[in-house]
């Protein structure tokens, strides 16, 4: 069993920081060849660790807790990269919010883990420094894009890690690797300081082993922040008491219907358990025209905002600049030649869907679908309270199986792979938890609650965890 935040709260309390990091980074330098960081923190953290221990504890259950971050949340003190190779070297003059804040509560950023270039794909194998793979099996994927935080977690190097969730980022990974990951109600967690890919979708959120783990970073990381126009002011207190709500409990009909008939037992099961403590579960429709769209629409908006909020990079203000005769030349070397294949993808179709002549058939088509969907999941919580999907339609594919998907990158291709979209088209708070496991590799399961209900989804989702433990 990994350890959680409240192990190491306890361990730095018998010992102290320097020596729970100094344990922290004997396992981390071990996994070197797994390719799962881009760049410790040792030097830093280990003077700041120096300081910490010398002070008066502070009343936080972070206090002096190892954590990695995903390397596209900006950060004085190390490179980073965003898992590209134009960013290499790149060291931000500003430091995120999210960093602020967990440094604050004297949580440790030991180092930055690597991740599918800028956020793009859902496989961990499109990181420069190389691919990271499932530690359950190595020729499987770990899933994408917060490969590296979803590795450091589920292998126990720490007890939790930053991710960021722009089509299913935190909870895909999560649920391949049997651990936790949420994905909050966009806005909770100020974005300032994360590398923009679709900004309209993307969220900060975090990798952990239990759900109380989540409802300590929430209490602490849900904060309205001046710096990000898009932050809310969705406070979260940290409680842990009896749930005895009864809650209406809905799948869609559609998704459920395209299930594996393994899966399907499993989803089957786990409505008798609901059923069990007093919930109900029901069906509620989603148009399968709909459904079969999610992937295309995510990837019209997506691609069209990230050719936008990726334009600074041009290898003049930013990144790694290449020889050129001409402005427009140093930026065709500098992308040519530091872009993967996917990126130069992305960004080409989304230059070509925001052209005047294009907007109106791909991206604003695109939005108008997103809106149908906003709107149907809003229907569906008038009068439930919490969405049950299924994460992937089964266990991490191998390396082969994702490389052969349409492109290669996605990992969004059918109905039940793209389901984890819809909670970053309506922005509703988002969990997956571990739910079972097939020829010993885990799947996990995935709820979701209306828009700012994160007190309400971690409180089941917490009951659910439980339950499922039992069942063991
Ligand atoms: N896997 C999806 C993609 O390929 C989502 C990535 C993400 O959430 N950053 O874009």
């Amino acid at each position: 069993m990994n350890k959680t935040i409240k192990d190491y709260a306890k361990l730095v309390k018998e010992s102290s920081i320097k020596t729970v990091l100094e344990y922290s980074f004997r396992d981390i330098e071990k996994e070197f060849d797994s390719n799962f960081y881009i760049n410790l923190n040792k030097e830093k953290i280990n003077i700041k660790a120096e300081q910490l221990d010398k002070k008066a504890r502070i009343n936080s259950h972070l206090f002096g807790v190892p954590y990695f971050e995903k390397d596209n949340i900006v950060n004085t003190d190390i490179p980073t990269t965003a898992g590209s190779l134009f960013l290499k070297d790149y060291v931000s003059p500003f430091n995120a919010t999210i960093n602020e804040i967990l440094s604050e509560a004297g949580a440790m950023m030991v180092g930055k883990t690597a991740m599918d270039e800028f956020g793009m794909g859902g496989t961990g194998l499109f990181s420069f420094n190389g691919e990271i793979r499932n530690p359950y099996e190595k020729n499987r994927i770990i899933g994408g894009s917060s490969s590296g935080s979803a590795y450091a977690v589920a292998t126990g190097m720490v007890p939790f890690a930053t991710g960021s969730d722009t089509g299913d980022s935190i909870r895909k990974p999560a649920s391949f690797v049997g651990i936790v990951g949420f994905k909050p109600t966009y806005g909770s967690i100020s974005r300032y300081g994360l590398m923009p890919y679709a900004p309209s979708l993307d969220t900060i959120g975090f990798f952990t082993n239990n759900v109380d783990d989540q409802k300590i970073l929430a209490e602490v990381t849900f904060k309205q922040d001046k710096k990000d126009f898009t932050s809310i002011n969705n406070p979260f207190k940290y409680e842990n008491k009896k749930f005895d709500k009864k809650l209406k409990i809905v799948q869609i009909r559609e998704i459920y219907d395209l299930m594996p008939e393994d899966l399907k037992k499993e989803y089957d099961n786990f409505t008798e358990r609901m059923l069990a403590v007093g919930h109900t579960v029901s069906f509620e429709s989603i148009d399968i025209n709909i459904l079969n769209m999610l992937g295309e629409v995510y990837m019209a908006i997506s691609y069209a905002e990230a050719a936008s909020t990726l334009s600074n990079l041009q290898g003049v203000h930013f990144g790694k600049r290449e020889e050129g005769d001409s402005y427009e030349n140093i930026i065709k070397h500098s992308r040519g030649n530091n872009f993967s294949k996917t990126v130069k993808k992305r960004m080409i179709i989304g230059g070509y869907s925001l052209k005047s002549e294009n907007q109106d058939i791909i991206f604003l088509k695109a939005k108008k679908i997103r809106r149908i969907i906003v709107d149907r999941i809003a229907e569906i919580y008038q009068t439930a309270d919490i969405i049950v999907l299924p994460p992937s339609s089964g266990i991490a594919p191998t390396v082969s199986e994702a490389m052969k998907s349409a492109s290669g990158d996605a990992a969004v291709n059918g109905v039940i792979d793209s389901a984890l979209l819809l909670a970053n088209f309506n922005g509703m708070p988002s969990i997956t938890i571990p739910f079972i496991k097939l020829n010993n590799l885990p799947i996990g399961i995935n709820l979701n609650a209306n828009i700012k209900k994160d007190i309400l989804l971690l409180d089941f989702a917490q009951q659910v965890e439980e339950i499922l433990k039992n069942k063991e």
